[in-house]
C-alpha cells in the first residue's frame, strides 16, 4: 500500500499552500477508483470539501456562476439550470447514476479520466504491461491495435485514441462557459475550448492547468433569449453507461430559419468536441432534415476510425441531426 498525507483546510489559500505536488480531491468518485487501480499514486490529497466553492449564482451579466464545490445532483436540479440551461441539466443526469452524481462535483466532472480499459489496467505503461503513452509516455498505446470500440474517431493521435467521458463538458463547450482558476501564481479565467487539450505528441497533458491550480468556478453566459437546447446521448444500455456517441445543440430558429447554433460531441472526441464546421453549415439555413445531415457531414468529415468504431461515425451523424431536430422542433 502506498500512504499518503490527508489534509483538509477550510480556506482556497490554506488549500493552494498545502497542495505542494499532491492532488486535490472533491468527490473522489474518480480518484479514489484511480489510486485503487495504482493509476494515481499521489503522495498527499488536500480534500476540498470545506472550501466555500458549493454556490450557485446569477451573474450581473445575467449568466451564471457554479462553484466548482457544487454537486452534479445540485447543479443539475437548480432551476434556473432547468429552465434556461436545459442542455446542461439533460448531460448531467445522463451521466453515471443518482449516488453518484449525489458526489460528483463540477470540478471534478471537468477532470475526470478517460475510461480507456487499458490506460485503467494496474500495470500499463510498465515494463510487462500494456503500452499507454497517457500513463507513461513512450510506451505507446495498446488501444491503436487492440480493442477500441469505445475509442475517439476525432481529435485522435498516434499517441492515443482515448475518449474524454464527460457528458457536463460536452454541453458545457456547446455553452461557451468560462473556467476560472486560482494557483501560487493567481488567479486566472480558460475560455472552455482552451481547457482540455488534445493528445497530440503529449497524452499525459490533458488540460491547461498548471501543477497545484484550482477550479474555483465555471461561468456560463447569458442565455441566448429564444433558444433551446437539448442533450441526446446515445450509449449501450440506457443508464448508468458512458455515452458512445452523444449531441449538445442550442438553436433559435426564426422564420423557419436557424439565426443561432452551437455544437458540440461526446463519446466521439479526444475532447470535448465542439464542431464549428455543423454550425457553419447551419448558421442561416432553413432549419429541416436535409440541412441537419450536412452538418452532421461536416461535424464528422474529419473522422478516423480504428477497427472497431467505425460505427460510431454514422452513428454520431444520426445523434446530431436526432438532436439538431428536437431543438428545433
Ligand atoms: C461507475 C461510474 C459511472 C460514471 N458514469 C459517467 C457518465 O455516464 N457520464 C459522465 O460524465 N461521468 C460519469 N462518471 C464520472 C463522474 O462524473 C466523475 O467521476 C465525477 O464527475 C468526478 O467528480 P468528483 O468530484 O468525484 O472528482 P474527484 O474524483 O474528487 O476528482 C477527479 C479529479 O479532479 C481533480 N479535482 C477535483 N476538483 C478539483 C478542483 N476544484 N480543482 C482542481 N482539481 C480538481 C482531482 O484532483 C482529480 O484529479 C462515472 C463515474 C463512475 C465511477
Ligand atoms: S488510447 Fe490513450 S489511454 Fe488508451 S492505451 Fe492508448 S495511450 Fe493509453
Amino acid at each position: 500500500m502506498q500512504t499518503f498525507n490527508y489534509v483538509k483546510p477550510a480556506s482556497i489559500d490554506k488549500a493552494l499552500a498545502a497542495a505542494n505536488g499532491g492532488k486535490f480531491i472533491a468527490g473522489g468518485t474518480t480518484l479514489v477508483d484511480l489510486m485503487k487501480l495504482s493509476v494515481e499514486q499521489p503522495t498527499g490529497l488536500v480534500d476540498i470539501n470545506l472550501l466555500p466553492l458549493d454556490k450557485i449564482e446569477t451573474l450581473p451579466t445575467g449568466g451564471l456562476r457554479i462553484g466548482a464545490m457544487v454537486r452534479n445532483s445540485d447543479l443539475a436540479w437548480h432551476p434556473e439550470v432547468q429552465k434556461s440551461y436545459a442542455v446542461l441539466s439533460q448531460a448531467l443526469l445522463s451521466g453515471a447514476s443518482p449516488q453518484l452524481r449525489n458526489m460528483a462535483t463540477t470540478g471534478g466532472n471537468l477532470l475526470q479520466r478517460t475510461r480507456c480499459a487499458y490506460f485503467r489496467e494496474p500495470n500499463a505503461g510498465t515494463p510487462g504491461g500494456y503500452g499507454c503513452d497517457k500513463r507513461t509516455p513512450g510506451t505507446g498505446c495498446a488501444a491503436l491495435e487492440g480493442y477500441n470500440r469505445t475509442h475517439a474517431v476525432l481529435g485522435t493521435s498516434e499517441h492515443c485514441i482515448a475518449t474524454h467521458p464527460s457528458d457536463m463538458c460536452v454541453a458545457m463547450a456547446a455553452l461557451e462557459a468560462v473556467i476560472h482558476a486560482e494557483g501560487p501564481k493567481g488567479k486566472r479565467t480558460i475560455a472552455f475550448a482552451d481547457f482540455h487539450k488534445l493528445p497530440g505528441n503529449t497524452p499525459h497533458i490533458e488540460n491547461a492547468l498548471e501543477p497545484g491550480e484550482l477550479v474555483t468556478y465555471v461561468d456560463l453566459p447569458k442565455p441566448i433569449e429564444g433558444s433551446r437546447s437539448v442533450y441526446l446521448k446515445l450509449r449501450d444500455r440506457a443508464s448508468y453507461e458512458f455515452a458512445l456517441a452523444s449531441a449538445a445543440v442550442l438553436a433559435k430558429v426564426e422564420g423557419g430559419h436557424i439565426r443561432y447554433v452551437r455544437v458540440a460531441m461526446g463519446g466521439v472526441g479526444t475532447k470535448p468536441w465542439r464542431s464549428h464546421e455543423a454550425e457553419a453549415a447551419l448558421m442561416g439555413k432553413t432549419a429541416d432534415a436535409a440541412q441537419f445531415r450536412k452538418a452532421a457531414e461536416a461535424a464528422l468529415a474529419g473522422a478516423k476510425p480504428h477497427n472497431d468504431n467505425a460505427f460510431k461515425v454514422e452513428l454520431a451523424k444520426r445523434c446530431v441531426v436526432r438532436a439538431l431536430k428536437m431543438a428545433t422542433s
